[in-house]
């Protein structure tokens, strides 16, 4: 595990943060009053979403993994969460490397559960902020190997990185990195999908003192620019490999997709 900053894990449990409201919305213990606080103001919309967001997650992942990839950049990891990343796709292959990074001192604080690889595969931690992907590219190339396909997997973390952050620049600076072969797994929550809910939601993560940036559909595509879409391309979380029509008929504000670098 690597961290660029402090020994010791300071936690400011005076204001709310994104890990945490979202480990609240997932029905976590990793929270503080804070953090609950954001959540229970929240649509009940909000916490639907988040379920479908993290399905999401370990369908793609394991698709991937299916498909022979064996690398996995995550960024925006989150409070771990069983199942985690490394443990969906290390069920299909056990030799599968996965690195990890969140600017978050909380998940630094519970990502030795992130650590625990099974013994064939490997998983690392860097404690690192998505605004600077040179940082996180350069610590990822000590466990990953980028001349051999990588899934980069920027899952419900986009959203808080606005224009001016340069959130698209960003992205493709990373994508810029991997090799033919690798695949792009995003996820983002939508702003035109149900406008009155997210412009509910945006607001109430601002009183928080969080700020989000949701997208309408274009914006979102945007980050999949110059890659290939996998079936069925940019669809809502529910709708992206449903493990049932009932599951795939379920309202969701979130957008999912997954792409390949030519
Ligand atoms: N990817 C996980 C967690 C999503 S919650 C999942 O989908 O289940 C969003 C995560 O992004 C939080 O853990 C938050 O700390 C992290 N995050 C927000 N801004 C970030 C930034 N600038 N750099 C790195 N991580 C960030």
């Amino acid at each position: 595990m690597t961290t660029d900053s402090q020994p010791s894990v300071q936690i400011d449990t005076s204001r709310a943060h994104p890990a945490r409201v979202y480990d609240w919305l997932l029905g976590g213990k990793d929270n503080y009053p804070v953090d609950e606080a954001v959540g229970e103001r929240l649509p009940p919309e909000a916490r639907d979403g988040a379920r479908q967001n993290r399905e999401f997650m370990h369908r793609a992942a394991a698709w991937l993994a299916a498909q022979g990839t064996d690398q996995f950049l995550d960024i925006g990891t989150g409070i771990p969460t069983e199942p985690n990343l490394h443990q969906v796709v290390q069920k299909v292959v056990p030799s599968a490397k996965v690195v990890y990074a969140d600017n978050d001192p909380i998940v630094l604080r519970h990502a030795e559960a992130l650590l625990i690889s099974s013994p064939e595969g490997a998983t690392d931690y860097i404690q690192a902020d998505v605004r600077e992907p040179e940082a996180i590219v350069r610590h990822a190339r000590r466990v990953l190997d980028f001349d051999r396909p990588i899934a980069l997997s920027l899952i419900a973390l986009m959203h808080f990185i606005t224009d001016e952050q340069d959130a698209h620049g960003i992205v493709r600076a990373l994508v810029d990195t991997l090799p033919s072969g690798s695949h792009l797994i995003l996820s983002h929550a939508s702003s035109d999908l149900f406008p009155e809910l997210s412009d509910q939601v945006v607001a109430e993560y601002a009183k928080g003192g969080i700020r989000l940036a949701f997208r309408p559909r274009p914006e979102v595509e945007r980050f999949f620019d110059g890659l290939d879409p996998v079936a069925p391309g940019l669809v809502t979380a529910t709708e992206w490999a449903p493990s049932s029509p009932a599951a795939e008929a379920e309202p969701s504000g979130i957008y999912a997709g997954v792409a390949r670098v030519r």
